[in-house]
């Protein structure tokens, strides 16, 4: 009891630390009331735990001497954003859960320029007199696309919804069986037919669908044939789909409309990169599919979006749907959107800026000189032997991402980090409670930082994030 007492009086007061350095650093950067509010509340903590007799004598004093390190981590923590920046260790390019496709420091300047002034959002310049939302970007997707007209909305799955809402309501789409299919966050097509108010026409077996499946399907109820690329999974071995090439001449015999939700929407031929062949929007325009919805921030690059490009005589009936309005796209999206669309007329141009595709098409070479940089940064800052931990260069492989190319695995440079003695996942959370995040992969014991989706001017915080983490771990900080 009387140890306690002692311990009790080590603790400072308030006061006492308003007057440290650490704590009055900190003063400028943030409200008072912040800084205040964490000294409290790591006093109570330190004195609930010397109550508790959590700790050893020593361990307390150490931490009653780090007490104005543990406010200022706590202090910061408090003051940050909730929604805030990560370091992307994972190598899964498109990664929904951390904010899917990146946009480049370029696109984002034309967004500030739009944000912080006036614009001619719905305002026609030459007239002098209301315009339209979408007007700016059509031009660029009619060019780089083929189609004739276009739309933008806030995602894909608002698109689709609306496509099927202007096209089919009340009446039947005919979809083969093995493309109805659920992408991640319950977007499903039998579910989003329904809500649209379409009848779903479900043609064909899981495996296989033949052209003569839609055409037995189709009867005086018929609204559309459909297409959905099934981008997140593939059937393999005994199979065989319609393609929209085949469904061509059956669209014009009953002259019904052919959609196609193509999902990730790329631009770009893919295959360029050694990456297997994904459909690019170009390819079912000119196949003759009348409306192709896709994302915006999917292998496009760009923000989050819906695009719908095609016959204008279709794309006429969505704009006159109430859902049009429902679903409309912000300024910022618009802005950045227009951004990323331009630096596709240049396909070289789009493959430098474009931080998605750049990532992606990033060569073995500059991967591993990234690896052996990182590898140097943190052999400076931590002394590995004496940490019983082995530090190595390997061969992995990035994952696309974003329901995209699902199996496709391409080569990249890892750093991986195994321990004798320690628990690895407590590295891997240490990393994520960091300033700034760093999410990495545990496979077997080992920890995995994949170089393909960290820039070469976050390397030293991934080095920063792993000291902390390796102190973490040895319990000299929280
Ligand atoms: C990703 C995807 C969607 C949903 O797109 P969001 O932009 O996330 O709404 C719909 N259909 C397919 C085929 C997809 O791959």
């Amino acid at each position: 009891m009387t140890k306690d007492k002692n311990l009790f009086k080590l603790i400072p007061k308030v006061d006492e630390l308003l007057e440290n350095e650490t704590i009055k650093s900190l003063m400028g950067g943030m409200p008072r009331k912040i800084v205040v509010d964490s000294i409290r509340e790591e006093i109570d903590l330190l004195r609930q735990n010397i109550r508790d007799n959590l700790h050893k004598e020593e361990e307390v004093i150490h931490r009653i001497n780090n007490l104005p390190n543990l406010i200022k981590i706590r202090a910061r923590k408090k003051d940050s954003f909730k929604l805030r920046r990560v370091i992307n260790g994972t190598g899964v390019v498109i990664h929904t859960n951390i904010g899917r496709s990146l946009i480049s420091q370029e696109v984002m300047d034309n967004v500030k320029e739009i944000a912080v002034n006036y614009s001619n959002l719905e305002y026609d310049l030459e007239r002098g007199e209301r315009g339209e939302r979408y007007s700016h970007l059509k031009e660029l997707i009619v060019e780089i696309t083929g189609g004739e007209d276009a739309m933008v909305v806030n995602n894909n799955a608002a698109a689709v919804l609306l496509v099927l809402s202007s096209l089919a309501k009340g009446k039947e789409v005919i979809v083969s069986r093995g493309e109805l299919i659920e992408i991640g966050g319950s977007f499903r097509i039998p579910d989003v037919m329904e809500q649209s108010g379409a009848i779903l026409r479900a043609v064909g077996t899981t495996n296989k669908t033949h052209l003569w499946d839609f055409e037995n399907a189709i009867n005086e109820e018929t609204a559309a044939l459909m297409k959905v690329h099934t981008s997140n999974y593939r059937i393999l071995g005994f199979t065989s789909s319609v393609t929209a090439e085949e469904l061509y001449p059956l669209k014009k015999k009953y002259n019904l409309p052919l959609i196609e939700d193509l999902g990730s929407g790329v631009l770009v031929d893919l295959s360029r990169f050694g990456l297997e062949y994904e459909p690019t929007v170009q390819d079912s325009i000119k196949k003759g599919v009348d409306i192709v919805t896709f994302s915006g921030d999917k292998l496009l690059g760009g923000p989050q979006a819906g695009i719908i490009v095609g016959k204008k005589e279709y794309i006429d009936i969505m704009k006159k749907n109430p859902l049009t309005r429902a679903f409309r796209v912000d300024k910022f999206t618009l802005s950045a959107l227009e951004a990323t669309l331009k630096l596709y007329i240049d396909e070289d141009e789009a493959v430098k800026k474009i931080p998605t595709l750049r990532m992606l098409s990033m060569g073995i070479d500059e991967l591993e000189n990234r690896a052996k940089s990182l590898y140097n940064k943190i052999i400076e800052n931590i002394d590995i032997d004496s940490e019983g931990c082995k530090l190595e260069i390997v061969d992995s492989y990035s994952e696309v991402g974003g329901g995209s190319l699902p199996l496709e695995k391409i080569p990249t440079k890892c750093i991986k980090i195994s321990f004798e003695d320690k628990d690895i996942i407590a590295l891997e959370r240490a990393l994520r409670e960091y300033e700034i995040p760093i999410i990495t992969r545990v496979y077997k014991e080992s920890l995995f930082i994949d170089l393909r989706t960290i820039r070469d001017e976050e390397l030293n915080i991934v080095a920063d994030g792993l000291s902390f983490g390796f102190n973490r771990l040895k319990g000299c900080i929280r």
